[in-house]
């Protein structure tokens, strides 16, 4: 915008009526005074700026407003009888540019100057942009640094921790064993496979993460029988988790196209976070059900629950709700991967949850291959 400065009105007018003709959008004063206390208030591009004024003459504004920040980019064109003056106070002005027009103004060389104003200014607002931008990348990259360096600690740390664990219970073995005790040995090694299955698990988690990371993650779609996996799923991990009370909930009655492996992932995911997050609760619900062209399955614990300002999160690469990190172990690159196999499966994925009393991680997938759908 435009701010026109002059105390005779039909100067404003006639200055007023060609801008706008222009395409420019204009705002007027009629006294210096006037004119500071708008350019305190708004942002304009350029100030025409009468010379001879009563009261605050024009150069007493042009030095005023040199101070201002929100005037920093603003430039001035002077309407003056005389150049000279306007040289002297160009010195101690660093504003978006100076220039003037002697008066009578001839209306073309103004509008002349006022285009290429306007023009610089628009190349410097998009110079500032790209500035702007180009920091923010810089800054996102840093923080994408850090973000890699804090997974790659945790990420050890997690690993060295069943490392540990199995190197002790080896050295337990061989104590069994030398003893002959080998009933106590067998409760060992199978404490020793426990964690060798913890390890492989999380390898294969940062596996899947590089994978979907270069766009390598494969399907292998097929149509199968979703019920007696999920019987043998809750049948195993009821035998490995005898503390809690694994209810099923429902049928799908179908086949279902998907990959069997990568959905029975996504379900082992969900059940392992619902006993992990849920210390001290005794049972979880298992639900699973045809709904039209879908089908849902649902795990729903009552554990910790979560705020609903981590439920949209907490499918992002790395998330870990901080409140809680500190309590249960973890990479926060579960989640992450069961949205990437759900999305790949044309499905949904989702949470419902209330802090304290618990959630419901759920997934839709359509039954049928969208080929099949299509013919
Ligand atoms: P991890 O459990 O290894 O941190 P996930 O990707 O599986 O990683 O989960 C991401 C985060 O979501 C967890 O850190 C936890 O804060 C939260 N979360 C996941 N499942 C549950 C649950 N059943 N109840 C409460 N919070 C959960």
């Amino acid at each position: 915008m435009i701010l026109i400065v002059d105390d005779a009105p039909e100067n404003i007018i006639s200055l007023k009526k060609v801008l706008e003709k222009n395409d420019f959008e204009v705002d007027t004063a009629s006294s210096g005074e006037e004119a500071l206390r708008k350019i305190l208030k708004k942002s304009y591009v350029l100030i025409i700026l009468d010379v001879q004024m009563p009261g605050m003459d024009g150069f007493e504004v042009a030095e005023a407003i040199s101070g201002y920040s929100r005037a920093k980019e603003t430039a001035i064109i002077f309407l003056s009888a005389a150049s000279a003056n306007v040289h002297l106070i160009t010195k101690g002005y660093s504003s978006g540019g100076l220039d003037y027009i002697s008066k009578p103004v001839d209306m073309n060389i103004l509008l002349l100057k006022v285009k290429t104003f306007y023009r610089i200014y628009e190349q410097s607002r998009a110079l500032n942009e790209m500035q702007t931008t180009l920091r923010e990348e810089i800054e996102f990259r840093k923080e994408a640094e850090r973000k890699k360096d804090e997974f790659i600690s945790i990420a050890s740390h997690e690993l060295k921790t069943p490392l540990t664990t199995i190197n002790g219970y080896i050295q337990l073995l061989e104590r069994s064993l030398d003893k002959n005790d080998l009933s106590t040995a067998k409760i060992r090694l199978q404490k020793v496979q426990n964690q060798v299955e913890k390890l492989s698990l999380l390898v294969a988690d940062l596996l899947d993460i590089s994978k979907i990371e270069s766009g390598k993650l494969k399907f292998n779609m097929k149509y199968f029988s979703v019920d007696p996996l999920l019987d043998q799923l809750l049948e195993e991990m009821q035998q490995a988790n005898p503390q809690v009370k694994i209810i099923r909930k429902g049928n799908v009655g179908t086949e279902i196209y998907g990959d069997e492996m990568r959905i029975e992932q996504v379900l082992i995911n969900f059940i392992t976070n619902a006993i992990k997050y849920s210390p001290d609760s005794e049972e979880l619900h298992v639900t699973s059900t045809k709904c039209g062209n879908d089908v849902y399955f649902s795990v729903r614990d009552f554990g910790i629950g979560m705020a609903e300002e981590h439920q949209k999160s907490i499918f992002d690469k790395f998330y870990r709700i901080e409140e809680t990190s500190e309590r249960f172990q973890g990479l926060g690159i579960g989640l992450y991967i069961c949205k990437e196999i759900i999305e790949r499966h044309h499905g949904k994925i989702g949470v419902k949850s209330t802090l304290g009393e618990g959630s419901e991680f759920y997934f839709y997938i359509p039954t049928s291959s969208p080929e099949k759908d299509q013919n």
